[in-house]
C-alpha cells in the first residue's frame, strides 16, 4: 500500500501566531512520490475541463498551480498580497480575524470569458479564496472551480464559496479509519 499523503503533512501548533494549527505541507514536498501523487489528484477531477488560465494563490499556491498549469496546457497567473505585483492590478479586500488583506492579479492576466481554475495548498475560512474569485470574476473571468490540497472542514470555506465547485484531496479532522 503506497504511503498516505497524510503522511507528508506536519502539524506545527501555534505557528504563525498561538492557537493556530499550521499544516505544514513542507514533508510533502521533500518526497517525490508523495508531490507528485498530490499533483495528480489536483488533476484528476479537472483533467477533462477546458481550463484556460491556473490562477495560483501566494504563495504555497504557486507550488500546486505550476505543475497543473503545465499538465493542462492552461497560463499561470499568480494572485498576491498587496504591493507585490509589478503591474496594473484588480484588487479584492477581504476580512481577516484582525484587520483586512488585499489579493491582486494582473489586469492583462485574464481575458474576458476564459475559463479559470484557482489553486492553493489550504482552504481554511475561505476568505482568500473567495476574494481570488471576485478578482478573477472582475477580470471577466468564468470560475471552473477552487482546487485545494488540503481542506479544513471545521472552518466551513465553502460557506464563502457557495456555488462554485470546490476540490480537496485531503481533509481534516480526519474520517475515522483514515
Ligand atoms: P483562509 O483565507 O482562511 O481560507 O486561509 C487560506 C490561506 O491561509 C491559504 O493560502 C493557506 O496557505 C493559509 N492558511 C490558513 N490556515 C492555515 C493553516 N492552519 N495551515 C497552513 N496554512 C494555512
Amino acid at each position: 500500500m503506497p504511503k498516505s499523503l497524510y503522511a507528508g503533512i506536519r502539524d506545527v501548533p501555534d505557528f504563525p501566531r498561538p492557537g493556530i494549527l499550521f499544516k505544514d505541507i513542507t514533508p510533502l514536498l521533500l518526497d517525490p512520490t508523495l508531490f507528485r501523487r498530490a499533483t495528480q489528484l489536483l488533476l484528476e477531477p479537472v483533467r477533462s475541463q477546458q481550463i484556460d488560465k491556473i490562477v495560483a494563490i501566494e504563495s504555497r499556491g504557486f507550488i500546486f498551480g505550476a505543475p497543473l498549469a503545465m499538465e493542462l496546457g492552461a497560463g499561470l497567473v499568480p494572485a498576491r498580497k498587496k504591493g507585490k505585483l509589478p503591474w496594473k492590478t484588480h484588487q479584492v479586500e477581504y476580512a481577516l480575524e484582525y484587520g483586512t488583506d488585499t489579493i491582486e492579479i494582473h489586469r492583462d492576466a485574464i481575458r474576458r470569458g476564459e475559463r479559470v481554475l484557482i489553486v492553493d495548498d489550504l482552504l481554511a475560512t475561505g476568505g482568500t479564496a473567495s476574494a481570488t474569485v471576485q478578482a478573477v470574476e472582475r477580470a471577466g473571468g468564468v470560475i471552473v472551480g477552487v482546487s485545494v490540497l488540503i481542506e479544513l472542514k471545521d472552518l466551513d470555506g465553502r460557506s464563502k464559496l457557495d456555488g462554485t465547485e470546490i476540490h480537496t484531496v485531503l481533509s481534516y479532522p480526519l474520517a475515522p479509519g483514515e
